[in-house]
């Protein structure tokens, strides 16, 4: 039984003080108590994958290594039949199964009615990822995930009805990041440039529908329970690689962004809006909504009038903060997920004070 558990889980529920840092062989926990010599100053390092720890004291015994059941054995101080009896109870506790594997795949099936600039696919046309994106940390299952394209001197051809001429839109030197409905249908899409001298940032598409009509990624949370919602594409991006880091959320948990803060829709009934598209998810299972926004000063009004108007909708909200000058596109994993796990539930009194306290209110 103790196969399947799943350490890092048991410490949680256990309520052991311990945080996640990465060491030389990948995942470790660092672990602030150790129960066999006592030492209470974060000296236990614990390999989650490998099942095995070391206690790096300087008054530990002999033996320092850890695995798994000697760490039990020495924290409940249990024996024989009794540790037996106390791992079985937390093993069913944690939901006793094999660890989820962590590879994801879209089931959606994307059409592309509307062409994207001339491109290469990254994932299965290009050997290696452009360095913008090895520098954000993005693999290829990921740009496989999201679809992204590099354009290299790709252009945007559309008809430009008010001079009734063909003209061309140039998307070089950019990721291309197309951008789905709900039913996987290609709606429009975002040229990011990765030289840091194009006057945009973001390029849009002339003559396509805005993207602010559409929720980022919304395609995959169809069945999900909860999303997180970011607001730019790599914002989604950052949060997907974090999830990838949790099993025991991602096949609940999907990032979706709304492209700025501002929640579209809500007047007309059949117009394409976010608000709609929410509303559609919500008929497919979706209940929680975690908004993990820019966390400025100056944006916590519209953080508060689109909280309301999810609650409007009849969704759970919570708000989630990064640190001062952190946005999910670049914050660590540990730390997005943390923030999501420290996410405060939305409600009038928590209203009063994000504008009381700014928001301390969620990060405290
Ligand atoms: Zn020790």
């Amino acid at each position: 039984m103790l196969d399947g558990l799943d350490f890092e889980a048991w410490l949680d529920l256990e309520g052991v003080d311990y945080r996640v840092t990465t060491g030389k062989s990948g995942r470790e926990l660092n672990i602030r108590h150790c129960p066999m010599c006592g030492g209470d100053s974060w000296k236990v390092y614990f390999n989650p994958m490998r099942g095995q720890g070391v206690c790096f004291h300087g008054s530990h015994p002999q033996d320092k290594q850890y695995n798994v059941f000697r760490f039990l054995q020495a924290f409940t101080d249990k024996r024989g039949r009794e540790l037996a009896d106390y791992i079985e109870q937390v093993s069913l506790e944690l939901g006793y199964m094999p660890k989820v594997k962590t590879e994801i795949k879209s089931d959606v099936n994307l059409l592309q009615e509307i062409r994207l600039p001339a491109s290469l696919h990254i994932s299965r046309e290009m050997e290696t990822l452009p360095e913008y994106l090895l520098n954000r940390g993005l693999s290829k299952t990921l740009c496989e995930y999201f679809d992204l394209r590099w354009s290299e001197s790709g252009v945007h051809v559309f008809w430009d009805s008010e001079a009734q001429e063909g003209k061309t839109q140039d998307f070089s030197k950019r990721v291309m990041i197309p951008v789905y409905d709900l039913e996987g249908k290609l709606a429009t899409f975002q040229g990011r440039d990765v030289t840091g001298e194009a006057r945009r940032k973001y390029l849009f598409p002339q003559t396509l529908s805005a993207s602010g009509r559409y929720l980022y990624n919304g395609h995959n949370a169809v069945g999900k329970e909860t999303v997180i919602v970011g607001e730019g594409a790599f914002d989604v991006i950052g949060v997907k690689r974090a999830l990838l880091s949790e099993p025991t959320l991602f096949p609940f948990v999907e990032p979706i962004g709304t492209f700025g803060m501002h929640l579209s829709g809500g007047l007309e009934e059949s117009a394409q809006d976010q608000i709609g598209a929410f509303l559609k998810l919500k008929a497919k299972g979706l209940k929680n909504i975690v908004l993990m926004w820019d966390t400025e000063q100056k944006t916590i009004p519209v953080v508060i009038a689109s909280a309301k108007k999810l609650i409007g909708c009849g969704f759970n909200v919570r708000i989630a903060a990064l640190g001062e000058d952190e946005d999910p596109g670049e914050a660590p994993p540990e730390k997005i997920i943390a923030a999501y796990y420290r996410a405060k539930k939305f409600d009038n009194q928590l209203a009063m004070m994000l504008k009381l306290k700014g928001w301390s209110a969620i990060r405290n």
